[in-house]
């Protein structure tokens, strides 16, 4: 046995198990030279041949596979310490066996196992390591798969959030020639097959256009999705866009188409096409695109309007002016002929007159457009208004060879409400311009009528003259507008009066309404909502303070107006008196007797007191007879405002110069009654 390689012992299978022999190979695996050391070592015994760590485990197994084992056969591996206290393993192929002379024994074969064991380890380790590594490169994989999906669901909700603002969203690839919906506004599903969202790219477009895009639109929108031209431009702008109009039954809206070269591939073969509204940007912008050009149309309308009525003015102004210097001149000259100087003083006064009212239309239109001007209520009669404008104007028809009528017949009640001046302002411009524009042997009729309805009362102005244009017509209420400018047409005017009658028309909540036609004539109808009175309700609200029989003084700083004014007053046969300032004109009235004057006329700007003070101190007089007075204003101020101030300062009535002579009698005659010993 001792010439065994490997190791061979027999164990008693009983008792202490007793090692009965062992061979020299087993001696050496154990590192031991003799039995001596080898009993030492392992106390002659099995269990102290085996690592106490592995004994139990070993001594099971053996026991199991001996029973289990036909053979009785075993195989155990386990360590052992050498002599030298390292460990070695042995492979123990055990075989029991009943003997006569020792009863139950195991021979045994061992072999020293270690080197195999560490290989089998190493091999293990190794493949534990590989193991770990797989599974660390599938962890790995499977995070990278996470974090894959998890981005591309981000992606997908990016391009979820950034697709709100489309209606349909496509891929297109031209090489393959295919379009893929990714998003489908529902009128273009129709342009895919059911169920599917692909198709041809080029089909598709072609049909796109004839059934949803603007006629108008449809050629550039083609031109824009062919092949080629979607590469040249995407290879000069990675987002190319175009607006058309897309048609869905009647209605039309802006649509914009944005592509964008994707995959960056430089044939630009992969794009993405996407459509969105822009309608309400596109009405928008159009919108003040309009607004901005009709603000510039109107903006140059005006500048060439005031130009032309700067040039109409100084031409407008020039003649009167020149008339006035001419007339006077040759009055001068002819001094001694009563006749000829009566002629030239008419002409001059036909010529101020025009001058006149060039500068209160002047300035009216600029005290409307500065929006200050307040109505001014007082109960009046209407067919008196109309009469006025009809006489004042009648000569002037007369000289024309005009018929000028006036026909009151449907004016039921003729008492109203309103602002007199205002309304006769609308009547005399309406009817002057019929004057104006009606050529020899024509007519123009004045028409008062109402109440009826809600409209109140109808002014018609009608006349068979020259007409206004179709195109005229839409300007026919902008300040300075004329068909025709004086030098051309031969007719003296400005432009402002329609805006002033419009303005005031409007001012009163009325309305005004014109029908004309070019050598036919002109109907201009004017409807108010006046406010009917009674005659008892009339005669109730305005306070006559006539009197009559004093004297009338004139409070005024200015020489020359005082003396106009003074000459005027005498020629209609009333006796004046005369003070150069407020002051003055206070002093002669506080010393004045009862009834001495009837009247006082009152101008604003004057020295050391002016007409407002004056008028406040008259009125703040103890006696009854002087603070009770009628005092008128005499002002160069014609805005409202100023009527108001004197007014508010205790002044009956205000009156604008340069003195109108009429007007101002009849207003004296109202207030302080008819001159000492005129007829009544
Ligand atoms: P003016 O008469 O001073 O020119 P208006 O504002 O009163 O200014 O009128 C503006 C223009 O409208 C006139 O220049 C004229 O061309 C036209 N027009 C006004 N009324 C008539 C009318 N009854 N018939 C024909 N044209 C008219």
């Amino acid at each position: 046995m001792n010439g065994m390689p490997g190791g061979f012992f027999i164990y008693r299978a009983e008792g202490r198990k007793e090692i009965l022999y062992a061979n020299q190979a087993l001696l050496r695996i154990l590192g031991c030279s003799d039995y001596d050391e080898f009993r030492e070592l392992t106390g002659g015994t099995f269990p102290g041949l085996v690592h106490p760590d592995d004994l139990e485990a070993v001594e099971e197994s053996i026991l199991l596979q001996i029973r289990q084992n036909e053979d009785q056969m075993d195989y155990v591996e386990y360590r052992t310490r050498r002599k030298d206290g390292s460990i070695r393993w042995l492979e123990d192929y055990g075989h029991y066996a009943e003997t006569e002379a020792f009863g139950a024994v195991f021979y045994v074969f061992v072999s020293d196992a270690t080197e195999k064991k560490r290989r089998q380890e190493q091999e293990r380790a190794a493949l534990r390591l590989e193991n770990e590594r797989k599974e660390e490169r599938l962890r790995a994989y499977d995070r990278e798969l996470d974090s894959i999906s998890r981005e591309h669901l981000r992606r997908l909700y990016m391009i979820e959030g950034l697709s709100v603002d489309y209606r349909s969203i496509f891929y297109a690839d031209l090489d393959a020639d295919f379009i893929q919906a990714y998003q489908l506004a529902p009128f273009a599903s129709s342009l895919f097959p059911q169920e599917k969202r692909i198709r041809d790219f080029s089909g598709f477009v072609e049909e796109y256009a004839s059934d949803w895009i603007h006629p108008d639109d449809r050629e550039t929108v083609l031109r824009q999705l062919s092949p080629e031209q979607l590469r040249r431009q995407l290879s000069q702008n990675r987002v190319v866009h175009t607006n058309f109009r897309s048609r869905t039954g009647d209605s039309v809206e802006y649509l914009q188409l944005r592509i964008v070269s994707v995959g960056g591939d430089e044939r630009h073969s992969r794009i993405l096409l996407g459509t969105r509204s822009v309608d309400e940007e596109v009405r928008h912008s159009m919108e003040q695109q309009e607004f901005l050009s009709t603000a510039l149309q109107q903006a140059r309308t005006a500048v060439e309007a005031k130009n032309a009525f700067l040039s109409n003015m100084s031409h407008d102004m020039r003649t009167p002016l020149n008339a006035i210097a001419g007339f006077t001149m040759l009055a001068r000259r002819h001094a001694e002929n009563p006749e000829q100087v009566r002629r030239y003083l008419n002409m001059i006064e036909v010529s101020g007159r025009q001058l006149l009212r060039l500068i209160t239309n002047v300035l009216e239109i600029a005290r409307i457009e500065s929006g200050g001007d307040q109505l001014d209520e007082r109960p009046y009669d209407l067919r008196e208004i109309a009469r006025q404008v009809h006489s004042s104007l009648f000569a002037q028809a007369a000289t024309k060879n005009l018929t000028l009528s006036l026909n009151l017949d449907g004016l039921r009640e003729p008492t109203v409400c309103g602002d007199r001046r205002r309304l006769e302002q609308v009547l005399h411009h309406l009817a002057s311009n019929g004057v104006k524009y009606t050529g020899p042997g024509g007519q123009v009729k004045i028409t008062v009528s109402g109440p009826d309805g809600p409209g109140g009362y109808r002014f018609v102005v009608e006349d068979n003259g020259i007409g206004i244009s179709k195109g005229f017509l839409d300007h026919l209420f902008e300040s300075f507008a004329r068909e025709q400018n004086t030098t051309h047409s031969g007719v003296f005017g400005t432009g402002l009066g329609l805006p002033i009658v419009k303005s005031i028309v409007e001012m009163m909540d009325g309305d005004i309404d014109v029908k004309s036609e070019p050598h036919k004539g002109s109907r201009f109808t004017v409807t108010l909502p006046l406010r009917p009175m009674s005659e008892e309700q009339a005669a109730e609200a305005p306070v006559s303070k006539a009197s009559g029989g004093g004297k009338i003084l004139i409070v005024e700083d200015n020489e020359l107006n005082m003396e106009i004014a003074r000459e005027l007053l005498e020629d209609a046969g009333f006796s004046v008196d005369t003070a150069e300032n407020g002051r003055v004109g206070l002093e002669r009235i506080r010393s004045s007797r009862p009834g001495e004057y009837s009247l006082i006329l009152m101008d604003i700007q004057m020295p050391e007191m002016n007409g407002y003070e004056a008028a406040r101190a008259i009125r703040a007089l103890p006696q009854p007879w002087l603070s009770g007075l009628p005092i008128v204003a005499l002002s160069a101020n014609a805005f409202e405002e100023d009527k108001r101030r004197s007014i508010d300062s205790g002044m009956d009535a205000h009156m604008s110069k340069p003195i109108e002579i009429d007007p101002l009698l009849t207003l004296i005659e109202k207030l302080a009654g008819k001159p000492k010993g005129a007829a009544s």
